[in-house]
């Protein structure tokens, strides 16, 4: 059933009935799930294919998960969305996610994500629909997007394959902008191969991103590093059961013929730190355009005062937005950028510097999520510097642009656990090539299975 490969559902070729069935049964389910802000009931053929909130469908709605955006329709595709529309891919909807991608538990929205494996817990973030979405339907594949993380984590929080490629390998043409030096266009899906066939089709230069390259000439032919590193001070932040998991993730692999070896970097102790200065920093410059005359929910009446006319437009930002337009701002005030915001560029080069060293020896591994996914009240709770801190793990690969992907590795009392792969610049085959061979000996999970064919 789980095994059918998208070739194969193309050449099925479903009728009208099935896409009318899937979309009643996704918007049922919807309503305890919240993963889905519009689904798109007249699809009759087509890949089933979600779309994170924050990258452009021409003809739909497409907000981010904020009500600075709502009623925004982009009269054109973003270059992933145009490259599978192209090769049979049907965009089934567009999913929830933390507003612009502010979060790492999906709950920085109108309508907060929960996880299909427990209903009172998080799903993750900030592609928290994305996983959702690949968690509840059997053939399909999610468009998601990672600044820091948000591909992997909530992959991990809801047991499906998040694979965030190289920084530039995927056009960002069409994605609305968090941070533009680390925005990533990444897949999500119920097994590495899908997530591969999927990449295959999107990946490359675009002639609308001039950050866009190609991988090297071969690179879909390199198999996964046999050497496996682990990086042991980063462990430190990891509860004792998703340690302990770990442990029996490594012994396997290790039994599957990879060499396992740990190491320390301590350089990755300040990652969470220097992140969320360039992230903040950056996201307060591409929030500023919505200011209610060009973005931004318009605001008509003219004779108000300044002050009065941009309130209005930028009111509307929730609370996570608002705080990074604030500090964001500060950072990077004259006063105190070369302290904070110029002083986080210097160590991110020489993160970036040490982490692909050690990635080029071999692929580096270690748990997704430092926890299991929290229920939506603790994680509520949190104050927001312990709910950066979640992102210890993911926000290594995400700074210095490495490709990486979670895969669902253990499960916990019925919850799953995924465990990630961070692999050297341009090695994002390679990466999918490891979780392919995993996936040889370890069947996936699902507490849902809409759109069987
Ligand atoms: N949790 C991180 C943040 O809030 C990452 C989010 C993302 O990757 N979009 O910045």
């Amino acid at each position: 059933m789980i095994s059918r490969s998208i070739e194969e559902f193309i050449k099925a070729q479903p009728g009208k009935e099935y896409y009318v069935k899937l979309a009643e049964e996704l918007a049922k389910l919807n309503k305890e799930l919240n993963a889905f802000n519009n689904i798109n009931g007249s699809l009759s053929s087509g890949y089933p294919l979600s779309v994170k909130d924050n990258i452009c469908v021409k003809g739909m709605e497409t907000t981010a998960s904020s009500k600075v955006l709502s009623g925004y329709i982009p009269p054109f595709n973003a270059t992933a969305v145009e490259r599978l529309s192209a090769k049979g891919f049907g965009v089934i909807g567009k999913t929830n996610m933390d507003e612009f991608g502010f979060g790492s538990f999906g709950l920085n929205s109108e309508s907060p994500a929960r996880n299909p494996f427990d209903k009172s817990r998080v799903a993750g973030g900030s592609s928290s629909g994305a996983a959702i979405a690949t968690s509840i339907i059997e053939n399909h594949v999610a468009l998601a997007e990672s600044t820091g993380g948000s591909i992997a984590a909530p992959a991990s929080f809801c047991g499906v394959v998040g694979f965030t490629p190289t920084y530039g390998v995927v056009s960002r043409y069409g994605l609305i902008d968090y941070g533009n030096s680390l925005d990533k266009i990444g897949v999500m899906g119920r097994s590495a191969a899908r997530v591969r066939y999927t990449f295959d089709i999107i990946k490359g230069r675009d002639r609308y991103d001039a950050t866009c390259v190609d991988l090297p000439a071969g690179s879909e032919r390199k198999q996964a590093s046999k050497k496996l590193f682990v990086i042991r001070n980063l462990l430190e932040h990891v509860d004792e059961s998703i340690k302990k998991s770990f442990e029996k993730t490594l012994s396997k692999l290790s039994g599957m013929g990879f060499e396992i070896e740990e190491g320390e970097l301590k350089e990755l102790d300040s990652a969470i730190a220097v992140y969320y200065i360039i992230a903040m920093a950056e996201a307060s410059t591409n929030l500023a355009k919505y200011t209610g005359f060009k973005y931004g929910g318009k605001v008509d009446d003219f004779s108000k005062e300044y002050n009065e006319f941009f309130t209005e437009a930028r009111e509307k930002f929730g609370k996570e937005a608002k705080r990074r337009v604030v500090l964001g701002t500060y950072i990077r005030s004259a006063s105190v950028r070369d302290k904070y915001y110029y002083k986080a560029l210097q160590i991110r080069r020489l993160i970036g510097e040490k982490i692909s060293e050690l990635a080029r020896k071999g692929s580096i591994i270690l748990p997704t999520m430092p926890m299991l996914p929290p229920k939506i009240e603790d994680a509520g709770k949190m104050n927001p510097l312990q709910a950066y801190m979640v992102d210890i793990l993911t926000v290594p690969a995400n700074l210095t642009g490495l490709p990486h992907v979670s895969f669902p590795a253990d499960y916990i009392d019925g919850l799953p656990v995924g465990a990630q792969i961070i692999g050297a610049p341009y090695e994002d085959y390679a990466i999918l090539d490891l979780v392919g061979k995993w996936e040889e000996d370890f069947s996936y999970k699902f507490a849902y299975n809409l759109g069987s064919l």
